[in-house]
């Protein structure tokens, strides 16, 4: 098995990596593809909620 970023031969204790620099590597990359994702599910801003709560309905 060998390194999947630069590969060199995997050690043990990083594997599939060779060292933990090149697991730092790795999980960069994944870091910055899961950040390239649009927010799609972002809050938006609700105008119809605030008809309920108008002041001036209580007034007679
Ligand atoms: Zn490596």
């Amino acid at each position: 098995m060998s390194c999947p970023i630069c590969k060199k031969e995997s050690a043990r204790a990083y594997r599939p990596f060779c060292s933990k620099r090149c697991a730092d590597v790795d999980l960069g990359r994944w870091l910055s593809e899961s950040y390239s994702i649009p927010a799609a599910a972002e809050d938006e801003p609700e105008t119809a909620s605030d008809e309920e709560n108008e002041p001036g309905r209580n007034l007679h």
